[in-house]
């Protein structure tokens, strides 16, 4: 069992107007296996934190830590997060012209698991993997995202969860553009890598509607850079009957 434990985490951003704070204290321990949604009002720093943890340069953090089994994410390279296991969907470029599916894929399973993996199990699993997902076979041949639809995209980010075998994934609202077939591909999917690598997912989602299909072991409710609730699926049932206006009228009286 692994665990990416977050602790206290303050983040700020550069902005015209000078330093801003959007991550005010986030703690979170999330172990492999586990299934934790963040859900949250938009603009209340849910991607700031899936950035913080991808190690996108834009994101300073001032305090507090990340660490996985231990080993300290925050000085990890975004290459060495991913080796260590964590999958994270926004390490990847939205387009790569002149790389195909292909070699994108092969190349980056190389480098996450630091040997090529042999090539006739690779071509099976690869195949496996998109038939499962409803990826056309010509895909293979086309460039990285390249003129990709929206559902698409999300589908080919899903193929590398269940080729890479991450540890962590962390999936910042990988349903918000997905029509309902779509939508149960990409949740069969991760509940796939879930089931058979006993992956451990943030589900970051402004809605509660894929979590019809992935079930959530936690969730919290993620306000004006905090935690401002914790508790299990029936936390998220409730936020689909009352919205966040609880948790924002909380906020604008503060
Ligand atoms: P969410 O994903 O929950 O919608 P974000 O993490 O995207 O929230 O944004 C949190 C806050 O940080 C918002 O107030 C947003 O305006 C601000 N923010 C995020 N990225 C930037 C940026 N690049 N420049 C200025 N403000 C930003
Ligand atoms: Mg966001
Ligand atoms: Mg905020």
């Amino acid at each position: 069992m692994s665990t990416l434990e977050i602790k206290d985490l303050h983040v700020s951003i550069e902005t015209e107007q000078g330093e801003k704070e959007i991550l005010k204290g986030v703690s979170l321990t999330i172990k492999t296996g586990e299934t934790h949604a963040i859900m949250g009002p938009n603009g209340s720093g849910k991607s700031t934190l899936a950035a913080t943890i991808a190690g996108h340069p834009r994101y300073n953090v001032t305090s507090g830590s990340i660490t996985l089994d231990g080993d300290d994410v925050l000085e990890m390279s975004v290459d060495e997060r991913a080796r260590a296991g964590l999958f994270l969907a926004m390490q990847y470029p939205v387009e790569i012209p002149g790389v195909s599916m292909t070699n994108f894929l092969r190349t980056a399973k190389t480098a996450i698991d630091g040997v090529a993996p042999s090539l006739r199990h690779w071509t099976k699993d690869v195949k496996a993997a998109m038939s499962e997902l409803k990826i056309d076979p010509e895909f293979a041949a086309r460039n990285v995202n390249e003129g990709f639809s929206g559902g698409e995209k999300k589908r080919v980010e899903i193929l590398q969860l269940e080729l890479f075998k991450p540890k962590f994934a962390v999936l910042d609202e990988t349903d918000s553009g997905l029509d309902v077939d779509a939508l149960k591909v990409v949740s069969e999917g991760v509940n796939r890598a879930k089931e058979n690598n006993n992956m451990g997912t943030l589900l970051i989602t402004h809605y509660t509607r894929i979590l019809r299909y992935i079930k959530p072991d936690f969730v919290h409710v993620f306000v004006d850079g905090q935690i401002a609730e914790q508790g299990g699926a029936e936390l998220a049932d409730r936020l689909e009957d009352e919205g966040y206006d609880r948790f924002v009228n909380i906020d604008a009286k503060a």
